[in-house]
């Protein structure tokens, strides 16, 4: 079954939305960003999504950063509110 739709997670003021019928895996948020997003799937195949990572340490985590991460993104599957 393919993995798709929108993943939501809120932290460090930030609301992180992952659309995955945009996500192609190509894992530029996980480089900006590796301690808030991991890409789960086959990277190589390009089927991988993004995921937030579910032991993040909000507290260590600058919103700028993430906001980063996001602009990375070349599909702007990534939104980030707040
Ligand atoms: S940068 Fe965008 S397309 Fe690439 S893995 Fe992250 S969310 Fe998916």
């Amino acid at each position: 079954m393919t993995d798709t739709g929108t993943r939501t997670a809120s932290g460090a003021g930030v609301t992180i939305t992952i659309d995955h019928e945009l996500c192609y895996g190509t894992g530029a948020c996980a480089r900006r960003a590796s301690d808030v997003f991991v890409i789960l799937g086959d990277v190589q195949a390009e089927t991988g999504k993004s995921y937030v990572r579910a032991d993040v340490a909000w507290d260590q985590v600058d919103g700028a950063t993430v906001k980063s991460a996001a602009d990375a993104c070349p599909w702007a599957a990534i939104e980030v509110s707040g």
